[in-house]
C-alpha cells in the first residue's frame, strides 16, 4: 500500500487490514512515498517523520510492515518504480497486489508506466467516503474492488487539526499523535 501518510491515519490502517482480509494476502507493506509526484507544491513532512509515523502505526499488527524503498530512491515517486523494486525483494513468484482508495483509483491510467503497472500487481480498490466505487471506469480484470466501513478521514484534516491545535486522538493511532505533538509536526 502506498501513500504519503503524511500522517498515517486509521482510513489508511482499516483499508489495508480490510483488503489483507478479503484477498486473502499475507502481507502488508507500507511504502511512504519519498516526493509524491501529485503533491508538488505543498510541503509535506520529512521522510524520516513519516516512515517513523508509518513504523508506530502498523508495529503491533502481525502481518503489517513498512519498507523504505520509495524513501530511499532519489528522485520523484512513481508506483511502477515502487513495484519493480517490491518484485526484485519478494522474487517472481510474489502475487503482488497495490492497495489504493477510491480517490486514487480512477486515476492510475494516467500514472507513469501505467500498462507495465498492471502487469507488475493487481490493483486493490477499496471505498472511501465521497467516492463511488461502482462509477470509476477500470482496466477489464485488474482490479479487485472491496467495500470497507467508511472512515471519513484524510491526512489534510489531520494537518488542519494539527496546525489549530484540535485533536487528532482516535483519528491516527496513539503512538502517531504523540509523536505529532513530541516532534511540532504540522505547527505551520
Ligand atoms: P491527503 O489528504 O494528504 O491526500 P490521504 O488521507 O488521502 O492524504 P494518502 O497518503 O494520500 O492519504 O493516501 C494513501 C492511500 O490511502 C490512497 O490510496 C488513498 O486513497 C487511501 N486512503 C486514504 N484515506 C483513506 C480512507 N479514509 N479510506 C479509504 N482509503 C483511504
Ligand atoms: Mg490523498
Amino acid at each position: 500500500m502506498g501513500g504519503t501518510f503524511d500522517p498515517i491515519h486509521h482510513g489508511h490502517l482499516l483499508a489495508a487490514s480490510e483488503a489483507a482480509y478479503a484477498l486473502g494476502l499475507d502481507e502488508v507493506v507500507f511504502v511512504p512515498a519519498g516526493q509524491p509526484w501529485q503533491k508538488d507544491g505543498r510541503d509535506i513532512a520529512d521522510a524520516e517523520d513519516r516512515y517513523l509515523m508509518t513504523v508506530l502505526a502498523t508495529a503491533a499488527h502481525p502481518v503489517f510492515s513498512v519498507s523504505r524503498v520509495d524513501i530511499d530512491r532519489a528522485g520523484a515517486t512513481y508506483t511502477v518504480d515502487t513495484l519493480r523494486d517490491l518484485r526484485g525483494v519478494y522474487g517472481p513468484e510474489a502475487e503482488l497486489h497495490f492497495i489504493t482508495g477510491a480517490d486514487a483509483l480512477g486515476g492510475i491510467h494516467t500514472w507513469k508506466g501505467a500498462e507495465e503497472l498492471l502487469e507488475l500487481a493487481r490493483f486493490v480498490g477499496v471505498s472511501r467516503p465521497g467516492y463511488d466505487l461502482g462509477e470509476i471506469e477500470l482496466p477489464a480484470g485488474k482490479v479487485d474492488l472491496v467495500e470497507i466501513p467508511m472512515m471519513d478521514i484524510s491526512s489534510t484534516e489531520c494537518r488542519e487539526r494539527a496546525a489549530e491545535g484540535r485533536p487528532l486522538w482516535y483519528l491516527v493511532p496513539d503512538d502517531v499523535a504523540r509523536y505529532i505533538a513530541l516532534r511540532g509536526l504540522y505547527r505551520g
